[in-house]
């Protein structure tokens, strides 16, 4: 039978990031893909011009006519925007009883639009990431998360001990954004080995979705069957690949390449 994965997060119109990188990535990756939207936003590739938070019951109602019917293998989490949605998403993962749940601690699109309400923060982390199997932060990210900075390997070492001791059963702690590295460096951390992921480090700014992309093809292979780190070393080489054959589609932050 096929693999089956749900999303839970936000819709982008330009169809580079949130739920349409997710469908599409679950699609590549040969699962089958369905979908919880958090938000609509109306967005290109020059950024977020606009965000229409769903309600409560909305969120609510999407999950369990899933969850009456069909049992996702694995969930992610993208953009919740709001501390409600969050605590609603979190109640049915407990009720239904989800398994293998990543959680992408979405905040502030490349743009500098906020997808996550600054006091949703904190029901993040109480909430949401004690439920996670992997939570997968930039290093921006982990900063707001563990209120540290982060400029060595041994700070980024220090900041994954700290989000485990929220209650995530793994990190990976993503290098994209360190700045002065010739690599794209990832750290996995799952409280007995800290592994570090090399990659090359690709110049372009056809970058929008990696985020969403990388998350989304974690959680397909875990649908698989597959384990965290087998998947995080999967979703690492798809990214790659993804960045390397740029589309160039926009203006602006183009997509990256899902056929690559
Ligand atoms: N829009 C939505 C709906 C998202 O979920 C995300 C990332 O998670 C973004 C935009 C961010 O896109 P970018 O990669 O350009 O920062």
């Amino acid at each position: 039978m096929i693999p089956k994965a749900l999303t839970i997060a936000g819709s982008d119109s330009g169809g580079g990031a949130g739920i349409q990188a997710d469908l599409k990535t679950f699609q590549e990756l040969n699962v089958f893909g369905m979908s919880a939207i958090t938000a609509l936003t109306a967005q290109n590739t020059r950024g977020v011009q606009g965000v229409f938070p769903a309600s409560n019951e909305c969120v609510r109602q999407q999950l369990d006519s899933i969850a009456e019917d069909l049992k996702p293998q694995a969930i992610k989490t993208g953009m919740l925007y709001r501390s409600s949605i969050i605590q609603t998403v979190a109640e049915k993962i407990k009720t239904y009883g989800w398994s293998n749940v990543v959680v992408d601690p979405v905040m502030i699109a490349k743009g500098g639009a906020s997808l996550l309400q600054k006091e949703a923060i904190e029901t993040l982390k109480t909430n949401l990431i004690p439920l996670s199997t992997v939570i997968t932060p930039n290093i921006p990210e982990a900063e707001v998360l563990t209120g540290m900075k982060i400029k060595s390997n041994a700070d980024r070492k220090q900041a994954a001990e700290m989000l485990l001791v929220l209650g995530c059963r793994s990190v990976v702690i993503k290098g994209g954004h360190h700045e002065d590295n010739l690599e794209a460096i990832d750290l996995f951390f799952d409280g007995n080995d800290f592994v570090w992921l090399r990659g090359q480090r690709i110049q372009t700014r056809n970058t929008h979705g990696t985020g969403c992309t990388f998350s989304a093809a974690i959680t397909a292979e875990l649908a698989k069957g597959e384990n965290v780190l087998n998947a995080i070393r999967t979703a690492k080489s798809f990214i790659q690949a993804a960045i390397e054959h740029e589309l160039n589609i926009g203006s602006g932050h183009g997509p990256t390449n899902h056929w690559a």
